[in-house]
């Protein structure tokens, strides 16, 4: 039987951090399940010499920051004086522009209330099952009434706009799940928070960490992990494969591999689904574990990205958002949609809960294509992974239009492409968040290793077990290299 010394589990940032850590002279492997390297970073062609990333996007933050290191060094980051398009537009359901001083007002308002609700980060009076929902409910429309008194008939639309923009960023299912005990937490790095690539995105990344694997076939593709098992009697673990480069699921080959140690780095959607039958052997590890897993918060959101052929919004604009006011007035889709939509049995309740969600288009600085990305969080983020491309993307164009008051038919969308986190069963959602369920202490059990002879054998990376930088890249990328250093050491003694 193959054996090893080390086995690293999934080849996204994590295990990509992990693998360059240990470096080529550890007798490592890194197993990934699916057919490519990088994870919950994908960068795809859309068309051609443009690149699109279906997962993370920005890079957040710059001090203290390596992936902001790595990438300045890379000269993949796009220059802040390269974005033209800077401008919010902001539109109402009955199609009046917002005046920019007002959306300045409103953003300073928001930003300070969640600078207060970070701050609650350590008080221990404030219980662990209390939303930031109800934080929300409680200050942000008076806040915004007091502020600036003008907004009256805008200020449900503005509330609403941020609790949907606060799912994606926490990519919770609702606000109610969302720990404001907790929500400070995360730590904000100075510099830019939103830093965008260059055209390539993520991808000179991905390649630049996997440049440090040799290439002696030590990636395992199509490889998942789906059984470990400790061995007392020689100090080794088995692990047991399934390799899914074949066609049929029934002649899907299991092999096994001995190993001192892994570096375990898949999702929390991940962990929620299987960890119990992965682990089925180890009970201790299962004790140590289960409830952090179960406690912490891991949901989805995803993206549609709109590909035209020529601009049809104002050049300097870069995100437009919708505020739906109170009596939203129901979108009159065009025939051919509607028509669509009828012979695809899709239901309205779906599609209504499709355009309820959509409050934002940002555009893709780092082309000259004009590109649209619309988010999405909430129920919606589920719902549209079942959609096609044509329709997702016709729907999201038609809404655009009718608040912009432009006909459709003018500037047909050339592609469509959206994500599908949730659908992917290697990954399961997003990014991970402290639910009103948990805690810091369940974010320490998750991290913990598992040491069953007083070695660590297990060790658990991945962005939710970073303490800081949970949900991001960054913080992946720390948890691979924090689980690696730890092996060194004591492989180093
Ligand atoms: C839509 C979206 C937008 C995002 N935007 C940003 C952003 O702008 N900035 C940012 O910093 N972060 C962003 N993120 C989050 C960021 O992508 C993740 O935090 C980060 O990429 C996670 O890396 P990871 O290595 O921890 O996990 P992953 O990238 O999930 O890697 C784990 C790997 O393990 C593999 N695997 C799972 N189980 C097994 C098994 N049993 N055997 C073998 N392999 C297995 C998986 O296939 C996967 O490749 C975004 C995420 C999404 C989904």
């Amino acid at each position: 039987m193959e054996s090893v010394k080390v086995i690293i589990v999934g080849g996204g940032a994590a295990g990509l951090a992990a693998a360059k850590t240990l470096g080529s002279n550890v007798d490592y492997l890194l197993i990934e399940a699916q057919n490519y390297i990088g994870g919950r970073i994908r960068t795809i062609d859309a068309v051609p010499n443009v690149t699109v990333d279906l997962g993370a996007q920005f890079i957040h933050g710059e001090t203290n920051n390596l992936l902001y290191e790595i990438c300045k060094s890379l000269d993949c980051i796009l220059p802040v004086t390269d974005i033209k398009s800077n401008e919010i537009l902001a539109i109402t359901s009955d199609r009046t522009i917002v005046d920019p001083e007002i959306i300045r007002q409103v953003l300073i308002v928001w930003e300070e209330l969640l600078d207060e609700a970070r701050s609650i980060f350590g008080d221990t009076t404030i219980p662990k099952n209390y939303p930031l929902s109800d934080y929300l409910l409680e200050h942000l429309k008076q806040r915004l009434l007091s502020a600036i008194p003008s907004l009256d008939n805008l200020v449900d639309a503005f509330c609403d706009f941020f609790n949907k923009g606060e799912l994606i960023e926490n990519g919770c299912f609702k606000l109610s799940d969302l720990s404001l005990a907790e929500y400070g937490s995360y730590e904000y790095l100075n510099g830019l928070y939103e830093i965008e690539f260059k055209n390539g995105g993520y991808r000179p990344f991905i390649s630049y960490m996997k440049s440090f694997i040799p290439d002696d076939n030590r990636i395992r593709l199509n490889s998942e992990v789906i059984r470990v098992k400790y061995l007392k009697e020689n100090h080794q673990l088995l692990v047991n494969i399934r390799h899914h480069d074949k066609t049929s699921e029934q002649q899907q080959p299991i092999s096994a591999i001995l190993c001192d140690h892994i570096i375990w780095t898949s999702s929390l959607g991940y962990l929620k689904e299987n960890f119990s039958s992965i682990f089925v052997d180890e009970i201790e590890l299962i004790e140590q574990k289960q409830d952090a897993i179960n406690n912490l918060g891991f949901d989805v959101i995803n993206k549609v990205i709109m590909i035209y052929e020529k601009l049809f919004w104002p050049e300097n604009v870069g995100d437009i958002i919708l505020l739906q006011a109170q009596k939203q007035k129901s979108i009159e889709f065009s025939n051919s949609l509607k028509n669509l939509l009828k012979t695809e049995k899709i239901d309205i309740q779906l599609i209504n809960t499709i355009i309820e969600a959509i409050h934002r288009y940002v555009v893709l600085p780092s082309t000259n294509i004009p590109i649209l990305i619309c988010w999405f969080g909430g129920p919606a983020a589920v719902l549209l992974e079942d959609l096609s491309e044509y329709i997702i993307g016709q729907i999201c164009h038609e809404v655009l239009c009718y608040y912009l008051n432009i006909s459709f038919k003018l500037n047909p969308l050339i592609r469509v492409l959206k994500s599908e986190w949730y659908k992917n069963k290697f990954i399961r959602g997003s990014y991970s968040y402290y639910s009103i369920k948990s805690s810091t202490k369940d974010g320490e059990q998750l991290r913990a290793t598992y040491a069953p002879d007083g070695i660590p054998r297990i060790q658990f990376a991945g962005e939710a077990t970073s303490a800081r930088a949970y949900s991001t890249v960054h913080g992946a990328l720390e948890s691979g290299i924090r689980e690696s250093n730890i092996l060194l050491s004591i492989m180093n003694k």
